[in-house]
C-alpha cells in the first residue's frame, strides 16, 4: 500500500482549457446548435419524491428540469438508490435546507437527448449520475479531477445552488427524468444490472475512493465498520481488491450475513473481548456508520501506520480521538468525501471487471417512507433501491 495514491486525470477531456497565459478558462463554447438541443428543446415536467420541509416525510411532487443546453444530456432515470444521506439531508439532520427537496444521487438510467456539443453520449446509453452534477472546473482540485473537493464548493446533485444554471437549487434522482452536463455524466457498463449498479454511483465510489487513495492491495487487511449501503460494497470492493476483510458490526444478526457477503472475519464491536482479540491487526479501516461513536476502540485495532478514513457524517459531533493512541503508532484519522468523476467512471469499470454490484431491495415510490424508517433502524440488506416507474405522473404545474 502507498498511501496518497494519485487519482487518474479528468476522463481524458479536460474539464477545463488554458489560454497561452497559462490562465484556466472555461472551455470556447460550441457553435451555435445545428440541432435542437432536446426533442422539445423545452423544460420538461418530471414526476417526484420529495421532502417539504423537515417533517414532512416524502410527497409525490413535480419537478420542473431545464431545457437541455448544448453540453446537456437528458436521462430518463430508471433506478435511484437511496443511500442514508438522503435521509440526513431531507430530515433537516444536516441543518438548514432548500426545500421542497428531491434526494436521489445515485442515478441510473438511459439517455433520452444530447445537446449539439455533447459527441461522446448519445439517446439510448447506459448512464449514471452520481453525487455532483457540476464545480467551478477551474480551481487546483477541479483541475486535478477531484471536483468533490472543489475550493469553491461542488454543485451537489440536490439541494445545491447550480450557479450555472441561474442558481437554481438542484432537484435528485426520485425522478423520471434528470438534466445534466455532460461532464458530470457516467458510462455505466451494458454487463451491470442496472438497480444493482444505481448504489455504486454513490456508496461504491465513497468507500472505492479512500480504499484506492490507500493503494490496498493484495495482503492488506481492511476493516469495514458499519455493514450498510457504504459499509457492504466497502466489503464487496476490498475484497476485489486483493484484501482480507474484517467487518465491524453492532448488530449481532449480520455476524453470519457478513461471511456470506464475502468478509474473511467479522467482529461483534459491543463485545469488549472480541474488540480486544482484534488489536493491531487491521491497515486500514473504512468507517460508514451514520450515528455518533467512539473511535478509540477501532483505532486500536490498527497496526504501525494503519489508518481510518471516517466516511459517515453523523448529525451531531462524536467523542473526542485520543492522541495517544494515534501517536503510539503512527496511526493517520482521514475523513474522505465520494469521489472525483474520473474516479467513479474507473470505479464503474473496476466493478464490471469483478463483477461487482450492490444487493438491494427494490422499492416503490409508495414503500418509500417505510424504507427510511428502514434503513435508519438497520433492516435492509444492504440498499433499497427506488424503480422510478412505480412514480405518479407528473402534474401540468412544477411545484418546484
Ligand atoms: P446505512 O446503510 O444506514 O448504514 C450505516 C450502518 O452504520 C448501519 O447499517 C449500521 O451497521 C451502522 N450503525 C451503527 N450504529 C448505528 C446507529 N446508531 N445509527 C445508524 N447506523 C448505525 O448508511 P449508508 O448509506 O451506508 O451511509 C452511512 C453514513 O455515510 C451516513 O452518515 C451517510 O450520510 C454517510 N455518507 C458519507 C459519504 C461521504 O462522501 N463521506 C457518502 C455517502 C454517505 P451495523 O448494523 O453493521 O452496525
Ligand atoms: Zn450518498
Ligand atoms: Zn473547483
Amino acid at each position: 500500500m502507498t498511501p496518497g495514491r494519485p487519482v487518474p486525470p479528468p476522463l481524458g477531456k479536460p474539464l477545463v482549457v488554458s489560454d497561452e497565459t497559462g490562465e484556466a478558462s472555461l472551455p470556447t463554447p460550441a457553435p451555435a446548435p445545428s440541432k435542437p438541443a432536446s426533442a422539445s428543446g423545452m423544460p420538461t415536467l418530471a414526476a417526484a419524491y420529495g421532502a417539504t420541509s423537515a417533517g414532512s416525510g416524502l410527497v409525490p411532487l413535480t419537478v420542473a428540469r431545464r431545457a437541455p443546453k448544448e453540453d446537456d444530456v437528458e436521462i430518463e432515470i430508471d433506478f435511484c438508490g437511496l443511500c442514508h444521506s438522503d435521509v440526513h439531508a431531507t430530515r433537516g439532520e444536516w441543518g438548514e435546507q432548500n426545500y421542497p427537496l428531491v434526494p436521489g444521487h445515485e442515478i441510473v438510467g438511459r439517455v433520452r437527448s444530447v445537446g449539439s456539443a455533447v459527441d461522446d453520449f448519445a439517446p439510448g446509453d447506459l448512464v449514471g449520475v452520481g453525487c455532483l452534477v457540476d464545480s467551478c472546473r477551474e480551481c487546483d482540485s477541479c483541475l486535478e479531477g477531484v471536483e468533490q473537493y472543489c475550493e469553491r464548493g461542488n454543485v451537489g446533485t440536490y439541494g445545491a445552488k447550480d450557479p450555472r444554471n441561474g442558481g437554481a437549487i438542484t432537484q435528485g434522482g426520485y425522478s423520471t427524468s434528470v438534466v445534466v452536463d455532460r461532464r458530470f455524466v457516467l458510462r455505466v457498463p451494458e454487463g451491470l444490472e442496472p438497480a444493482a449498479a444505481a448504489p455504486l454511483l454513490c456508496a461504491g465510489i465513497t468507500t472505492y475512493s479512500p480504499l484506492r487513495y490507500f493503494d490496498v492491495e493484495e495482503g492488506d487487511v481492511v476493516g469495514v465498520v458499519g455493514l450498510g449501503g457504504l459499509g457492504h460494497m466497502a466489503v464487496k470492493i476490498a475484497k476485489a481488491m486483493g484484501a482480507q476483510v474484517v467487518v465491524f458490526t453492532t448488530s449481532e444478526a449480520k455476524v453470519e450475513a457478513a461471511i456470506e457477503l464475502g468478509a474473511d472475519d467479522v467482529v461483534l464491536s459491543k463485545d469488549p473481548a472480541a474488540m480486544e482479540a482484534a488489536n493491531r491487526t487491521i491497515d486500514v479501516i473504512i468507517d460508514t456508520v451514520a450515528a455518533p461513536h467512539d473511535l478509540n476502540p477501532y483505532l486500536r485495532t490498527l497496526r504501525l501506520n494503519g489508518a481510518l478514513f471516517q466516511l459517515g457524517l453523523p448529525p451531531t459531533d462524536m467523542p473526542p480521538v485520543s492522541p495517544g493512541t494515534l501517536i503510539r503508532r503512527r496511526l493517520s484519522y482521514a475523513g474522505s468525501l465520494i469521489g472525483g468523476i474520473a474516479e467513479t467512471q474507473e470505479m464503474l469499470d473496476f466493478c464490471a471487471e469483478h463483477g461487482v454490484v450492490s444487493d438491494v431491495e427494490v422499492v416503490t415510490a409508495r414503500q418509500l417512507n417505510e424504507a427510511y424508517d428502514r434503513m435508519v433502524a438497520g433492516d435492509v440488506k444492504y440498499r433499497f433501491v427506488l424503480d422510478t416507474k412505480t412514480l405518479q405522473p407528473a402534474s401540468e404545474k412544477a411545484d418546484v
